[in-house]
């Protein structure tokens, strides 16, 4: 079920308890089925239903109501609350600092859209006024350099990689040293995303880790790979320190539910979503914003 379904279904399950005359336990429970089923057929994983669906009979205790009270809005807004909590964990957004270099890791897998979204939020940066470079430390995929180039050259970025250097981790290093050198404020590093999760990936990773100490790791996901979302980014969370997520292809035929699990797996922010393959593409993201929206 794509993004816009998952909307509807939830907006007309809300639209549905103002049909009833009575609001009594029964109305509840109808609402959360309908809420839990359209949740569930987006990819949102069933453990989490279960928990939402509890917290709002929690919030929700009609025989302590006061005669008068609106039930239906206050129900409405315990919904509205409770779906804004699935994708905002509570942790404040990291922030990059004007006058030192903060170093931002990208990590993901292939076809993720990290190259995309590395030159998409650099460009975000320069907008900002932060002097601004792109370390490619992608020496396992052919042609990422070169995507590098030509992404960083057209929005006039600096950019750093070697066609040479074999070991990511030395690209890694030398390209944040050259930049931290000349005092550049966002130093953003691609990483490899191989083909799928495997150990050497994640060592990989680790080493590069270590070796740039990042301010800020992103964990970049594909909004459009359903169920493996929760899975996938706990592997990536225990493997390196991830502070932020970005969902990518929201504008495509994505199910949204990746973006909760992922959320949910790694208790860490979402702070933009790619919405589309150029460079403007990448919005802020609000989960207040984006539940507003979702519910029309
Ligand atoms: P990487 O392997 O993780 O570095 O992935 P890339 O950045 O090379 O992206 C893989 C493909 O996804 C490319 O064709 C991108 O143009 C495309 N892509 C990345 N982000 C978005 C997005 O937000 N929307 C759409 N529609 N395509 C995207």
């Amino acid at each position: 079920m794509v993004l816009a379904d998952l909307g509807n279904q939830l907006s007309s399950a809300l639209r549905s308890l103002n049909e009833t005359t009575i609001v009594n336990e029964d109305t509840i429970n109808q609402l959360l089925k309908e809420v839990g089923n359209a949740l569930s057929k987006s990819d949102v994983s069933m453990s989490l239903i279960i928990q939402m669906r509890k917290n709002i009979k929690e919030k929700v205790k009609l025989d302590q109501m006061a005669a008068g009270l609106n039930k239906r809005k206050i129900i409405k807004q315990v919904v509205f609350d409770e779906l804004i909590r699935l994708l905002d964990p509570g942790v404040p957004l990291w922030k990059p600092t004007k006058g030192k270099s903060n170093v931002v890791m990208f990590v993901g897998l292939q076809g993720a859209g990290k190259t995309t979204s590395v030159t998409k939020l650099a460009y975000f940066y320069k907008k900002k006024g932060f002097s601004t470079a792109i370390v490619c430390a992608d020496t396992f995929r052919a042609g990422a350099f070169d995507q590098v180039r030509h992404n960083a050259a057209k929005a006039k970025i600096h950019y750093y990689g070697s066609e040479t250097e074999k070991d990511p981790v030395v690209v890694a290093r030398t390209g944040v040293d050259i930049f931290k050198k000349d005092g550049t404020e966002i130093i953003i590093v691609d990483t490899s995303g191989r083909h799928k999760q495997d150990s050497e990936l994640f060592e990989e990773m680790k080493q590069i880790e270590t070796a740039v100490k990042p301010d800020n790791c992103i964990f970049v996901m594909d909004s459009s790979i359903g169920q493996a979302a929760y899975e996938q980014a706990t592997a990536f969370r225990s493997s390196v320190k991830v502070g932020s997520i970005i969902i990518t292809k929201m504008d495509g035929n994505s199910m949204g539910g990746g973006a909760i699990s992922a959320v949910a797996a790694t208790n860490t922010p979402i702070i933009f979503i790619g919405t589309g393959e150029h460079l403007t593409d990448l919005e802020l993201f609000d989960p207040s914003t984006f539940v507003s929206k979702l519910l029309g």
